[in-house]
């Protein structure tokens, strides 16, 4: 495979950009990423004209794949030809808002914003606001933007900013928790309960995984947070509108958070985020409240147009079907291959996200009856259950470099394009068909 256009162009980024890149894990990739040229469908096309089936989807936000549906794309078009933005309001954003509202069942009121970052760091001023609390309860290995207080690792006895240029006073008030552990949230809370702000967790570890619930824990957080007058924040900026559809994991999970962020998708591939929820808590926000929020991008015409137009497409046709059925197959697909090849490994994801997981250890390739089918659903009837990841723990200990240096490149060889690390999600797009499915369980097969 011909790389040196890439090559060449990572050359010049190296001398403008802090590690030739816009953003840190785009240079996961080694010796140096590919640069893309353009989408077709569920596939991108680098610049040096290699072809890829594309199952990283730009991190999450397409939905579509790259080929836009024609409604959507006049949609972008026209908002783009009547002058970008005005810094007063547009239509666009309250036809946007009312949708959000009429889907996603705790959302009564919601403020856009410019990402899935700042949708984070106004959730969480907004959780300390109505409360009068410092503290919030954080999930390990849990991902939710580059921002102050949630870039903190360790646990209640002792922790630390995860990342240079954080005061160690941001920790203070940060505290993570292993993901699926009733036992350390009491403990948090038994604690520091009087304190605590709010509970912010994805409902699936999408960045670290991808980890299932253990069934009854959202249930758990809903009451221990309920209980002691904390919000129950879901970072839905990778499970919004692709797990459990246009109603959201929180659908899916049947449990409805205080607090609710979005990013990704429902920008429709333009930079976005929101924080919705009960209206008498995000009208802490400016101006009606006076917890101070405010951008100068924010609810960007464009982005409200495209995040519209794609959430109204999904759902009118039949989107989350597609995605859904061909995310099934391949996780199914997947998981036959392991019992034969690397039976220790383990298939996790579910609706339109997939991932395999290159855990160690597992039962018997004679002692695979009943198994999840089709990725991990921390079902305890599976003779999987006491080895499949619970947490970001037990992922950090699969074969993390296996996976990166070894398995990761084998299958770009084959012209499928995977996500950079062991961690992040993939994703199936309106843009795959059955083919891509089908090739890519190939590439699979040949290569673990
Ligand atoms: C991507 C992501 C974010 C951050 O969103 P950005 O738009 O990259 O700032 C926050 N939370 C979760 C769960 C994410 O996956």
């Amino acid at each position: 495979m011909n790389d040196e256009q890439s090559r060449a162009l990572y050359d010049r980024a190296l001398s403008v950009m802090p590690g030739g890149v816009n953003s840190a894990v785009r240079a996961a990739i080694e010796p140096y990423p590919f640069f893309v040229r353009k989408g077709e469908g569920g596939h991108v096309v680098d610049a040096d004209g290699n072809r890829y089936v594309d199952w990283v989807m730009g991190l999450g936000p397409l939905l579509l794949g790259h080929d836009l549906p024609e409604p959507v794309t006049a949609a972008i078009q026209r908002a783009t030809s009547e002058g970008p933005m005005y810094g007063t309001p547009t239509e666009v954003e309250v036809d946007l808002a009312e949708f959000v509202a009429r889907h996603v069942e705790s959302v009564e009121k919601i403020r856009f914003v410019n990402s899935g970052t700042e949708a984070t760091v106004s959730a969480v001023r907004l959780a300390r606001g109505h409360t009068g609390r410092n503290k919030i309860v954080v999930m390990q290995g849990g991902y939710h933007g580059a921002q102050e207080s949630t870039l903190v690792e360790g646990d209640l006895e002792s922790r630390s900013p995860s990342s240079a240029g954080i005061p160690q006073s941001f920790a203070e008030h940060t505290i993570p928790v292993p993901f699926n552990d009733e036992a350390a949230i009491r403990e948090a809370f038994d604690e520091h309960g009087d304190d605590i702000a709010g509970v912010l967790v994805e409902p699936i570890l999408a960045n670290y995984g991808i980890v299932h619930p253990i069934d009854g824990y959202h249930e758990f957080l809903r009451e221990i947070t309920a209980e002691h007058g904390s919000l129950l924040i879901f970072d839905e900026v990778i499970t919004g509108f692709r797990v459990g559809g246009l109603g959201c994991a929180q659908r899916e999970f049947g449990v409805t958070p205080d607090l609710t962020t979005f990013g990704k998708i429902v920008g429709g591939g333009f930079p976005v985020g929101a924080i919705g929820g009960r209206a008498e808590i995000v009208e802490g926000f400016a101006p009606a409240g006076d917890v101070f929020q405010a951008g100068t991008f924010s609810g960007h015409p464009v982005t409200m147009a495209a995040g519209l137009e794609t959430l109204k497409f999904a759902a009118e046709n039949d989107v989350y079907d597609h995605v859904n059925g061909l995310g099934e197959r391949l996780r199914a697909g997947l998981t036959d291959i392991l019992a034969d090849q690397a039976p220790s490994y383990t298939v996790v994801g579910t609706d339109s996200m997939f991932k395999v997981i290159f855990t160690r250890e597992g039962p018997g390739s004679g002692e695979l009856e009943g198994q999840c089918s089709a990725g991990c659903t921390q079902n305890p009837d599976c003779p999987r259950y006491e080895y499949c990841p619970k947490n970001a723990a037990d992922v950090k200990q699969a074969e993390t470099e296996r996976w990166r240096r070894v398995f990761w490149g084998q299958m770009k060889a084959q012209g499928i394009f995977l996500s950079q690390n062991q961690f992040e999600s993939q994703f199936v797009s309106y843009g795959h068909t059955e083919e891509d499915v089908e090739e890519t369980l190939e590439a699979y097969k040949e290569t673990l």
